[in-house]
């Protein structure tokens, strides 16, 4: 074939039946865990007011500095394609007055997103995220029902035992302002090993220098001042809490003193999972405590915490983990026809089949039965019904298992009833699709 005139966009990717099987999959596990905790779906716009992003992610993460897209509207209103969910969902959160129900407000989402960064292994500039955000509540209880929540979604997915959790906490503001003095005071005169990137962040976010992945950089941070020699009473005994809820929870994680994250709504907890293999970066997720960000956004002071997860680079460890997600699409019945009688009566089978519960594809074209019955091969069907003329004029029609390769003649009045028993699969009960 030709090479195509047209190509998805660099950094996008079609999601294809195959891959969709993941999106599929682990959107049910995402739902029903968080339907299991009183959390309900929310969705907003996927492009939203410029400030909204720039006021809550903060200036100088990279996110906002050079990955946003960017557009003018007609009327010359600047917008810009959501890069993450958080600021969208307080905005929605104050706007239609959800700090008046009863608190805390529990919400969670699966949708993408965008970023124009460079395109790589695992990441894209059209990428989607599941996650979750609680709004309305202090307690380190919350903090460790959040990470409890995100453990078990990996579990299900059948990736916890690759991801190891990272813990830290950032402190509050007050307790932050007091480090990142500290921090500018110890990178006084060391500007020069820095990298340029920590060149730039040192006076606008020196928490950011901690986790930064260059050489030079690691090393000036590993003797960096602690942030235990400046965190508030209060601060130190939310996270001591936080600790012991995930000890109870039998949640396993390890402290990262460095885990800062790279958006300055944080406050206090913060939370990631890194791969186990050496050497890999890639988290596919993190979270953390925004206690300050309604209140940034004009609402009263109210605390929050939020958890997103990449759906693509979850999919990557699913894959790296050999899972495989069930398949429910299977084809049960595939019907071949021959003649114009037949294939009207094919037509009203169908859907009676499919009244019952049954998967099932009917062949369209005028082919032979035997090309018909290759297209049932490539569909794997467990059976085929085959009505040709002779069948027709005698009421009858012929149940083939494709799997035996065997073969039956069946009284067309009770062809519906056998193929359901031979289906036999409890699942088959049809249900209403109003049916919870
Ligand atoms: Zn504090
Ligand atoms: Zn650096």
């Amino acid at each position: 074939m030709a090479s195509p005139k047209f190509q998805s966009s660099k950094g996008t990717y079609d999601i294809l039946p195959d891959y969709h099987l993941y999106f599929s999959f682990i959107k049910k596990v995402v739902r029903h865990r968080c339907r299991e905790a009183g959390f309900r779906r929310i969705s907003t716009p996927i492009f939203e007011n410029v400030d909204v992003f720039t006021h809550s992610i903060g200036d100088t993460s990279d996110i906002v500095e050079k990955e946003m897209f960017v557009f003018e509207s007609k009327s010359g209103k600047k917008l810009a394609l959501r890069p993450e969910n958080t600021a969208g969902v307080v905005r929605a959160y104050l706007e239609h007055g959800m700090h008046q129900e009863p608190q805390p407000v529990e919400l969670y989402y699966i949708e993408p997103f965008f970023r124009y960064n460079r395109p790589q292994k695992g990441r894209f500039r059209q990428f989607h995220q599941f996650g979750f955000e609680v709004i309305g509540e202090a307690d380190p209880a919350i903090d460790a029902q959040i990470i409890y929540l995100s453990h078990k979604i990996n579990q299900d997915l059948g990736i916890a035992d690759r991801l190891t959790l990272q813990l830290n906490t950032i402190g509050c503001l007050d307790c932050r302002k007091q480090y990142k003095e500290d921090l500018v005071n110890y990178y006084a005169g060391k500007e020069r090993s820095l990298c340029e990137d920590c060149q730039n962040r040192l006076h606008r976010n020196p928490l950011r220098l901690l986790d930064c992945k260059e050489e030079d950089c690691q090393i000036l941070a590993s003797m960096a001042p602690k942030f235990e020699t400046v965190i508030d009473a209060e601060c130190k005994e939310h996270y001591t809490l936080v600790k012991e809820y995930l000890d109870e929870l039998k949640v396993p994680y390890v402290e990262n003193s460095h885990l800062v994250r790279g958006l300055d709504y944080y406050t206090r907890t913060v939370f990631e999972f890194w791969s186990n293999k050496e050497g890999a970066q890639n988290a596919t997720g993190g979270g953390g405590r925004y206690d300050e960000l309604v209140e940034m956004f004009g609402g009263q002071p109210t605390p929050a915490i939020g958890y997103a997860a990449g759906v693509e680079r979850t999919i990557d460890y699913m894959k790296e983990a050999g899972i495989r997600p069930p398949n429910k699409d299977r084809i049960h019945v595939f019907i071949a026809q021959l003649g114009p009688i037949a294939k009207k009566r094919s037509l009203s089978l169908l859907s009676e089949l499919r009244e019952h519960g049954i998967n099932v594809v009917g062949s369209a074209g005028k082919d032979s039965i035997k090309s018909q019955m290759r297209v049932a091969d490539r569909l794997k069907a467990k059976y085929s019904l085959i009505l040709g003329q002779i069948e027709v004029q005698e009421g009858t029609i012929i149940l083939r298992n494709m799997d035996k390769g065997s073969q039956e003649v069946v009284q067309m009045d009770d062809i519906v009833k056998t193929v359901v028993e031979r289906i036999g699969d409890n699942s088959l009960k049809k249900k209403s699709l109003w049916e919870e």
